[in-house]
């Protein structure tokens, strides 16, 4: 099976199209670590237990909300190209929680 690839301009993580459609002003894209659990970039602490911490070595994912597909900020960078890193569930379990718990801090 190919793999799957987004639209990406610029080598610029902010301007990926998900292969579902889904864009950063559509549905919106979650900074991820690389199990594909959003992260937690606010200033307070502690981190919601939903969510991760910022992973220390800055290696970041992008979470495609609506489908579950995840990318790596440091591929897109490097390359200039969206591969699908691989997909998590984001309909139930703890991914779909801590996408709620980070809407909600974030709105
Ligand atoms: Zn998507």
């Amino acid at each position: 099976m190919a793999t799957e690839t987004a639209t990406v301009s610029g080598h610029d993580v902010t301007t990926i199209t998900c292969v579902c459609g889904n864009t950063v002003s559509k549905d919106g894209l979650i900074q991820a670590n690389s199990e594909g659990v959003p992260v937690y970039g606010g200033e307070s602490t502690p981190v919601p237990p939903e969510l991760a911490e910022w992973p220390a070595d800055e290696d970041l994912y992008t979470l495609c909300p609506s489908c579950g597909r995840v990318y790596r900020d440091a591929v897109i960078e490097e390359t200039g190209t969206a591969p699908v890193a691989f997909r998590v569930n984001v309909t139930a379990g703890p991914i779909a929680e801590a996408i709620r718990v980070h809407w909600d801090l974030s709105s």
